[in-house]
């Protein structure tokens, strides 16, 4: 039987991480995966739909801002198979990057199912291997609703099947993917709707990001059908339609539900070892991401903490440094971590969100910074995007608990407040920092 110091079930964002940092400290490691390297994010996550973002942004630079500027946007075309061969071949390139990884580090890959027989024995294509420690982390897949009809419905990996783009979709959620996965297809001219089931989306991020969003939105973006439940899908004239209490709301040529997303623990032994579970599904862990079972580990989109991909690594990695380079803990800091939408525009956010602050501190204790201000990309180019920002202080000396901002760059602005937040540095530190002129970032540290 072959045995190994660590086997990671699961060869996505968390699965690969621990095992190269395992593997460069010299334990003897495995992983086991049943279907891509890479796992969600390479292939049908982060990856594939940040180059479907961009796809989206060259698109309104040219037919958007372009025009603004003094470029001509005739006789532009956009082939799609085009687009797909180059989003498809960098994430085949990226792939193809962790199995080199896993050579040279000396990472076995056993390409199978895996099945927990104990605490220490897992089966793969019929083989029996032995695991001293073992760290689940078989990611997650999009929920579905128990409605009629959901069976003519995709989801996001169904999305990044397509091989041609429809005229019309309706994309059923409020989170993270509906937002991107509705913002890309407008971007892109499809003629989108987001369809939320309360007032907006993003209701779990500070109000004043979900209110920008819904006014980007309604300037440039996908129709947005707010207090709508469809409760029914059917085939109509060759598209799907949409019902609610038996009335027909929308005809779209495709629907993605993105209501969220449940744990992969199905197939995997659980029933063979001690592992609790979570009401949601997730796998119970401590702290210190252990289950019941103490050297069976778990992280990432299994377990009920933060579904992101850098956490998904981090975790893995904590767990690597605990167990093979002497670190005092595998427990991993989950506050402050700082998280972008690549929303249209983009959205990014650390910390507490202004309710959460009071909630957590009491009102007298809090202090909001608010900017409103309008991009100078799309200024020049008449159009006038808002660009909103707030950060959120508290006590006296007005730590900053909570960083948000929706506008043009965001995304790659809020990285370098994650140091300073976790620093606990205060607005009076902000303020002391002088000003990049002109971008946007520097309204982050010019509020009064
Ligand atoms: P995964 O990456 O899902 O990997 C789990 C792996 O386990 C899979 O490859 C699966 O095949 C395998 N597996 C499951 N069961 C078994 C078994 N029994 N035996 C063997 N193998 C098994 N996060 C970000 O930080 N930024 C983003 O921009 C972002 N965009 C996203 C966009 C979309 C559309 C989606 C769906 C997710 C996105 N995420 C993003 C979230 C991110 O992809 C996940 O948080 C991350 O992939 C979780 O990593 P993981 O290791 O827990 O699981
Ligand atoms: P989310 O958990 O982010 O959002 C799903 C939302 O859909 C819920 O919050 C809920 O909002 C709504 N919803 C739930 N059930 C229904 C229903 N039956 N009908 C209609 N709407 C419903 O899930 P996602 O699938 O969007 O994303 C999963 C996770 O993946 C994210 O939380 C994030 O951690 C990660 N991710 C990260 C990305 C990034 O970093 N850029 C991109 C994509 C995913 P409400 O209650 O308001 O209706």
């Amino acid at each position: 039987m072959k045995k190994f110091d660590l086997v990671t079930i699961g060869g996505g964002s968390g699965g690969i991480a621990a095992a190269n940092r395992a593997a460069e400290y010299g334990a003897k490691v495995a992983v086991i995966e049943k279907d891509l390297l890479g796992g969600t994010c390479v292939n049908r996550g982060c990856v594939p739909k940040k180059v479907s973002w961009y796809a989206s942004r060259v698109n309104e630079a040219i037919h958007r801002y372009g025009p603004g500027y003094g470029f001509k946007a005739e006789n532009v075309s956009f082939d799609y198979s085009e687009f797909l061969k180059a989003r498809d071949g960098y994430v085949e390139r990226s792939r193809a990057g962790y199995t080199g990884r896993f050579e040279k580090n000396g990472v076995e890959l056993f390409e199978g199912l895996a099945r927990l027989l104990n605490s220490h024995e897992i089966e793969v294509n019929g083989e029996t291997i032995y695991a001293e420690n073992i760290i689940l982390a078989t990611g997650g897949r999009p929920s579905l609703p128990d409605v009629k009809g959901v069976e003519l419905t995709d989801t996001s990996d169904d999305f990044f099947n397509w091989q041609t783009l429809p005229e019309s979709v309706a994309v059923i959620g409020a989170g993270y993917i509906a937002v991107e996965l509705a913002g890309v297809l407008h971007g892109l001219g499809v003629d989108s709707h987001l369809v939320v089931r309360h007032d907006r989306p993003l209701r779990s991020f500070d109000d004043m990001i979900s209110d920008a969003l819904v006014e980007a939105m309604a300037a440039n973006g996908p129709t947005l059908h707010t207090h709508t439940n469809f409760d029914e899908y059917r085939q109509e004239d060759g598209k799907i339609a949409c019902y609610q209490n038996g009335e027909r709301k929308l005809l779209v040529d495709r629907v993605i539900m993105a209501i969220g997303r449940e744990a992969n623990i199905e197939n995997l032994g659980l029933e063979n070892v001690q592992v609790e579970l979570n009401e949601d599904g997730t796998v119970k862990v401590n702290d210190a991401h252990q289950t019941a079972t103490p050297n069976i580990y778990a992280i990432g989109d299994m377990i009920d903490r933060i579904d992101l991909t850098p956490v998904a690594i981090r975790a893995g990695r904590q767990i690597s440094e605990f167990l093979f380079n002497n670190a005092a803990t595998s427990e991993i800091d989950y506050i402050n971590v700082p998280t972008v939408v690549f929303s249209h525009p983009a959205i990014g956010t650390i910390g507490l969100t202004e309710k959460e602050a009071v909630a957590e501190y009491g009102e007298d204790d809090i202090k909001v910074y608010r900017n409103k201000f309008f991009s100078m990309y799309a200024s020049a180019s008449w159009h006038r995007e808002p660009c909103y920002f707030k950060l959120v202080c508290q006590g006296p000396d007005e730590v900053v608990v909570g960083l948000h901002g929706i506008g043009e760059g965001v995304d790659e602005m809020i990285q370098g407040f994650g140091v300073a937040m976790k620093m606990k540095a205060t607005k009076e530190q902000f303020d002391s920092v002088i000003a990049i002129h002109p971008t946007g970032a520097e309204e982050f540290v010019t509020m009064r």
